[in-house]
C-alpha cells in the first residue's frame, strides 16, 4: 500500500466540540522531503517507499488531505514548571486523523485557536531533533511517539535569529495527555472529564472497558506504564528537559522531543534546559517530577476517580515499579545474571565511581560489554582512573559468581549497552549540515537510530565522544 492511500478516521472529534478545534493548516513556502522512516511507515501497514510517495511532501505540508482527513488541534492545560496554566491545547499541532491505532499529527504546520502569542512553527533544527529522536527512542527499545517524515523550507520563523522553518509528521497511539484532564477538571466539566476518560479507555486500554472501577484501573496503569518509562530512561541516560504535565503521555510514552539531551560524562545533577534555572527537571529529578505529575492526574481525576485510593495507588505501584525495573535494566547493563545480594551495592558503587571518575555513560557501557579483565581500554576513556579501577576489582570478584561464559555474557550485554545514542554534538553538526540542504548524515543518523546495538562499522563517526567543550551542554528550549 502507498502512504497516499491511507483512510483516516477522526474518533476524537466524536467527541464534543469543547475538545478540539477544527482548523486548516497554513503551508510553507516551497517544502521538500529531508527524510521520512520506512520503519515507521510500516506501523500504518505501508509496504511501498514512502519517500516517493508523490502526495508525501503535500500532505506534510497540508497542502493535501488524506481520505477521510479532517484537521482538528486539541485542547489542554499543563503544569509548566511546577504553575497551573488552564489553557494551552496544539498551539502547532495539527491532528490529521487515524489509521490502524495510529493518530498522526503534524507539528509547525500552523496556528491553531491555542496558538496563544506562537506562530504555529517549528524550526529546521529541533524538527531534525524531534524525527530522529521519535525513531531513536523505538530503536532503544524505550516507549515513544514515531516520527514519519521531515520536510524543510527557505521560509523563514523567527526565534532568537531567523532559522528555516519545517514540519515533522508524528505518529502516536494516542495524544492525550496529563494536561488534558486538568484541562476539563479546572472548571469543574466533570462530565467531560469522564467522557475524556471513556476515550482514553476506547484508545489506550480497552481491556479495562467492561471493568467496574475502570478509571482507578486506568489511573494505576498509567502511574506502573509512567513508571517503567521513566525507569528506562534513567537507565539509558535520557534527559527529557520538560517534564511539565502537558508534555506527559497518558499511555506512558516519550513525547514532545524539546531541548532533550542523553548524558555524555555520567552526571546526575546534568540539567538539559537552560531555561531550567532551578533544575526542576535535572536528570537525577525526573522519577520524583514524574511521581509528582501523576499526582497532579490524581487531582485532575478525583470527580471521577476517589483520589486517596488514586494516591493510595500511586505510592503502591510508582516506587516499586520503578525500583523493579531500574534494577532489572542496570544489572542486564552490568551482565549480572544471577542474583547476589550484595549487587545492589555493586550498582551504587559503580553509578558512584562513574560520577567521580568523570565518563562518558554510554560509552563505559559498551566498553564494559567486552570486558575481558584487562581495565585500560575502560580506565582510558576515564578523567580520573582510581575510583573505576577499585570497583572494576569488585567486579571481578562478582564475576567470578557467574555461571555464563565471557563470550555469553559478552553477547547478551552488547544487546542492551547501545553503540549509538543520538548525542547533541553530533544531531548538532547534522543540523548544520541540513542548513545547507546536505541531508545525509540525517540520514545516516535515521540508520543507526533503528539499529543503535549494532555496529554500522562505517558509521562510527556517528558515535564519537563530544568534545571537552560540549559536553553535559545545556539547550534553548526555543524551538
Ligand atoms: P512545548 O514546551 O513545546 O511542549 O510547548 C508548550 C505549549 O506551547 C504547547 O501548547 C505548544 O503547542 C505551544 N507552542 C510551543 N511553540 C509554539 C509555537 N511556535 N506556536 C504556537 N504554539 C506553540
Ligand atoms: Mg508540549
Amino acid at each position: 500500500m502507498k502512504f497516499s492511500q491511507l483512510k483516516l478516521t477522526t474518533d476524537y472529534t466524536n467527541l464534543a466540540p469543547v475538545f478540539y478545534n477544527k482548523v486548516k493548516g497554513t503551508p510553507l513556502k516551497e517544502p521538500f522531503l529531508i527524510c521520512a522512516s520506512q520503519d515507521a511507515a510500516g506501523l500504518l501497514g505501508i509496504d511501498e517507499d514512502i519517500s516517493l510517495d508523490d502526495k508525501l511532501v503535500e500532505v506534510l505540508n497540508a497542502t493535501h488531505l488524506l481520505e477521510g482527513s479532517e484537521p482538528f488541534a486539541m485542547c489542554y492545560a499543563g503544569h509548566q514548571f511546577g504553575y497551573f496554566v488552564p489553557r494551552l491545547g496544539d498551539g502547532r499541532a495539527l491532528n490529521l486523523g487515524k489509521a490502524k491505532g495510529f493518530n498522526l499529527q503534524l507539528k509547525g504546520a500552523g496556528q491553531t485557536l491555542y496558538s496563544r502569542q506562537g506562530d504555529g512553527r517549528a524550526v529546521l533544527r529541533s524538527s531534525i531533533r524531534e524525527f530522529l529522536m521519535s525513531e531513536a527512542m523505538h530503536g532503544l527499545g524505550i516507549e515513544t511517539s514515531r516520527a514519519l517524515a521531515l520536510i524543510g523550507s527557505d521560509e523563514d520563523v523567527a526565534r532568537e535569529r531567523w532559522e528555516k522553518g519545517a514540519i515533522v509528521l508524528r505518529l502516536s497511539p494516542t495524544w492525550v495527555r496529563f494536561g488534558t484532564f486538568e484541562y476539563f477538571n479546572f472548571p469543574g466539566r466533570h462530565d467531560k472529564l469522564e467522557h475524556l476518560a471513556d476515550y482514553v479507555i476506547a484508545e489506550s486500554f480497552s481491556h479495562l472497558q467492561n471493568q467496574e472501577n475502570r478509571y482507578l484501573s486506568m489511573y494505576k496503569e498509567v502511574v506502573q506504564k509512567t513508571a517503567g518509562l521513566l525507569a528506562k530512561w534513567q537507565s539509558v541516560g535520557f534527559n527529557h528537559g520538560v517534564m511539565n504535565t502537558d508534555n506527559m503521555s497518558i499511555a506512558g510514552l516519550t513525547i514532545d522531543y524539546g531541548p532533550f539531551a542523553f548524558l555524555d560524562d555520567y552526571d546526575p545533577n546534568y540539567i538539559c534546559n537552560h531555561t531550567d534555572t532551578e533544575g526542576r527537571y535535572s536528570f537525577k529529578n525526573q522519577p520524583g517530577i514524574a511521581h509528582w505529575n501523576l499526582g497532579q492526574l490524581a487531582k485532575a481525576l478525583s470527580p471521577i476517580v476517589h483520589y486517596e485510593s488514586a494516591m493510595q495507588a500511586l505510592d503502591d505501584v510508582f516506587g516499586d515499579t520503578y525500583e523493579r525495573e531500574y534494577l532489572r535494566i542496570m544489572y542486564k547493563k552490568m551482565g549480572l545474571n544471577i542474583q547476589d545480594e550484595k549487587d545492589l551495592e555493586l550498582l551504587k558503587w559503580m553509578l558512584g565511581a562513574l560520577e567521580s571518575a568523570t565518563i562518558d555513560y554510554t560509552l563505559f557501557f559498551r566498553k564494559l560489554s567486552r570486558y575481558d579483565g584487562d581495565k585500560k581500554e575502560i580506565l582510558d576513556i576515564a578523567v580520573f582512573r582510581t575510583p573505576l579501577q577499585e570497583w572494576l576489582e569488585a567486579y571481578d570478584k562478582r564475576l567470578e559468581k557467574e555461571s555464563l561464559k565471557q563470550e555469553q555474557r559478552h553477547k547478551k550485554m552488547l544487546r542492551v549497552n547501545p553503540k549509538y545514542i543520538l548525542k547533541n554534538h553530533i544531531l548538532q553538526e547534522a543540523i548544520q549540515k541540513a542548513q545547507s540542504h546536505d541531508f545525509t548524515m540525517v540520514k545516516e543518523l535515521l540508520k543507526v537510530a533503528h539499529s543503535p546495538f549494532e555496529e554500522h562499522v562505517e558509521l562510527a563517526h556517528l558515535c564519537k565522544s563530544a568534545p571537552q567543550e560540549s559536553k553535559n551542554i545545556k539547550l534553548s528550549c526555543s524551538s
